[in-house]
């Protein structure tokens, strides 16, 4: 197992040498907007949608007093926008009541806001704050489960198992990592497998001949 993860250490790092979030942040709440409206949504596109967005507004008190069918309209283009609109407001009120105007910085305060779930607390966490967390969203889930790292149905259980088989100060990385991995080599759909180096190692390909 040690020679597989290093294996794949060495080829995240040789694919992605600067592996970092692809989501554009001028602060840890512009970051927290950003992850809450990429869900079922591209990074592109939200770094395209809240280019214009965070030129007036982005702070918790500029969303905390807007009305929701605004919000709705200027972050449209993301999905789900009412949805969104709704816990972007509510978490923003939720930080200037509780939490002094200031993003917290630890899972438990964090998961409490609109919105925001064991993912999206992750990723605030790493990038924001620095911490040695493992975000598993859709491409994690799917690259671990084809390698085998993880086995189990849930991506809170699935995050578990990669803690376990990486070593801490790693976890971060990785996660930058198998995410640009996930999105542009081991696509959902017809992945790169021929020119894959982890081919000898990978469930998925071995099933797949
Ligand atoms: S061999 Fe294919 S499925 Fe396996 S990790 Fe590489 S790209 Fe993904």
């Amino acid at each position: 197992m040690k020679q597989k993860n290093n294996k794949f250490i060495e080829y995240m790092n040789e694919l992605f040498t600067d592996a970092e979030c692809e989501l554009k942040f001028g602060s840890e709440f512009e970051l927290l907007v950003s992850v809450i409206l990429s869900a079922q949504c591209t990074d592109k596109r939200v770094n395209m949608v809240t280019k214009e967005l965070y030129k007036k507004y982005n702070t918790p008190k500029d969303f905390a007093n807007m009305p929701q069918e605004k919000l709705e309209e200027l972050i449209h283009p993301c999905g789900f926008y009412h949805n969104k609109a709704k816990n972007i407001i509510s978490a923003s009120k939720d930080i200037l009541e509780r939490f002094d105007g200031k993003v917290p910085s630890n899972m438990k305060d964090l998961m409490s806001l609109a919105g925001v779930g064991q993912k999206t607390a992750n990723v605030v966490m790493a990038v924001a704050f620095k911490g040695d967390n493992f975000a598993v969203d859709t491409h994690v889930f799917r690259v671990s489960h084809r390698l085998g790292f993880a086995k189990s149905n849930t991506p809170e259980k699935t995050e578990e198992e990669l803690k376990k088989a990486f070593d801490k100060n790693l976890w971060s990385r990785l996660h930058h990592q198998m995410v640009l991995f996930g999105r542009y080599y081991c696509k959902a759909i017809k992945p790169e497998c021929e020119g894959c180096k982890l081919k000898d190692m990978c469930e998925y390909y071995k099933r797949k001949r």
